[in-house]
């Protein structure tokens, strides 16, 4: 390397190049304007020269624990100089501890894990599980979901983000969840549930191998499913012998203020998958989580999926720092504590903002949903859309400092879960004077 090619690039150096040959995700191009990002450390992230973020997102909801933790930055090192690579057919001293750690944190009798290399591919061997389990095909999953970008996990998305993929992966059919009731604040859990239960019918239960949902769902909304609506589905899908896959690759490691969201409601999945949070994003790892039958049907028969990187021994001893950092530094708790005062923050913007028209959370997992009239609820963008004033609005949080995803009618607050309660503070005062910009727009 040349001393040229060693000298620190500019943010607009940096943009420049890797616009220049990277091509960026979801994104038209010429739209593109990333923020160039050196370093990070606890809830911040800096640019070249200097401008500090609070990262409201955790990047995609996902850096949990913070950034830069020692403990996991330490563990990762330890292991790529002892064993960086092993592939999948061996067994390493990571990947046995991570699973026996695992089977203590998740719910139920999940004891047995399936390691992949992100939520996406999960997703797609929680399918192939189930098909390969019961023999069925068909695959249900919801309209206001998210499950990932790869060919059959995109299927299984039920949002705008599919309609460029398909035709995609035979067999997914796709059910209404209850979120009129979760917006406009009346129960339709048994309306959700009469349309799951035609649906399974009308498909034909003998041909349906699983129903994959997010437990609380993430990109669509933060929509809380209101009490009754998990074990509904829960007894619909035993009762037809079809396997409740619940996607918590965002919602898992202590995001709502429990290990996984379905602890709020005590149900048991039988597939549980994750990624995300699992390394607090330090690597790359997703899982997922089988109940003991389920792994007890692959005794003597041949589980078929399995890639180069599966199992990796870096990932996994990246998890394992990370799920110790949540033990020692209570940060389920923590979740649990500062969420409640989120919530009460986003309740005092709700009652002050004309153009707030929702405000839900749960733990420390919160969006802001802006609209131009509270009766009609016309959102102050459209589904899979932008609006002039979503845009300003995310150019004030950035000039501010404040990085959050702000996309069609919402923004989100998902700090990492180690913020304190003046830094949650702090960031909902810039977004109180925010708000006024869409407040014009009532
Ligand atoms: N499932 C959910 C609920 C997600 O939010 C995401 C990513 O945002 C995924 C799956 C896909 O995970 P990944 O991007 O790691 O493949």
């Amino acid at each position: 390397m040349t001393s040229e090619t060693q000298k620190p690039l500019s943010g607009d150096e940096l943009v420049a190049l890797t616009k220049k040959h990277s091509l960026y995700e979801w994104s038209a191009q010429s739209k593109v304007d990333p923020i160039p990002v050196a370093r990070s450390k606890g809830i911040h992230f800096w640019t070249p020269e200097g401008k500090r973020f609070v990262d409201f997102n955790s990047q995609l909801m996902s850096v949990n624990i913070g950034h830069g933790d020692e403990r996991v930055v330490r563990a990762i090192q330890d292991q790529v100089a002892k064993l960086a690579y092993a592939n999948p057919f061996m067994a390493t001293e990571p990947r046995a501890r991570l699973g026996a750690k695992l089977a203590e944190i998740t719910p139920g009798d999940i004891d047995v894990f399936f390691f992949t290399n992100a939520g996406a591919e999960a997703n797609e061997n929680a399918v192939k599980l189930a098909r390969q389990f019961t023999g069925r095909h068909k695959i249900l999953a919801r309209y206001r979901s998210y499950h990932g970008a790869t060919a059959g996990a995109i299927s299984l998305t039920g949002d705008p983000r599919r309609w460029a993929a398909e035709p995609g992966m035979a067999g997914v059919v796709h059910v209404l969840d209850p979120y009129h009731g979760i917006q406009r604040g009346w129960d339709d859990t048994a309306t959700a549930l009469a349309n799951l239960e035609e649906t399974i019918q009308l498909e034909g239960p003998q041909t349906i191998a699983g129903f994959i949902l997010e437990t609380v769902t993430g990109t669509n909304g933060i929509l809380v499913p209101p009490d009754g609506y998990l074990q509904g589905v829960r007894d619909l899908c035993t009762k037809y012998g079809i396997l409740m896959i619940c996607d918590e690759v965002m919602a898992g490691f202590g995001r709502t203020g429990e290990w996984f969201a379905v602890d709020h409601w005590k149900v048991v999945p039988d597939l549980l998958t994750m990624a995300k949070g699992l390394t607090a994003s330090y690597v790359p790892l997703g899982a997922v989580g089988m109940r003991r039958h389920i792994a007890e049907h692959f005794k003597d028969k041949v589980f078929y999926g399995g890639l180069t990187y599966n199992s990796h021994p870096v990932g996994c001893a990246a998890a394992l720092a990370t799920i110790g950092v949540y033990q020692e530094d209570r940060l389920i708790e923590r979740a649990r504590s500062t969420g409640a005062v989120m919530k009460q923050l986003l309740a005092q913007l709700a009652a002050k903002h004309p153009s707030v028209g929702a405000a839900r959370s749960i733990g420390l997992f919160g969006l802001v949903e802006l609209v131009r009239s509270r009766k009609t609820l016309e959102p102050m963008a459209p589904f899979n859309g932008t609006s002039e004033e979503m845009q300003a609005l995310g150019r004030f949080f950035r000039q501010e400092g404040l990085y959050t995803m702000v996309r069609w009618n919402t923004f989100f607050t998902n700090p990492p879960l180690v913020i304190t309660e003046a830094q949650l503070r702090e960031a909902f005062e810039i977004i109180d004077r925010g708000l006024e910009i869409t407040d014009r727009a009532v």
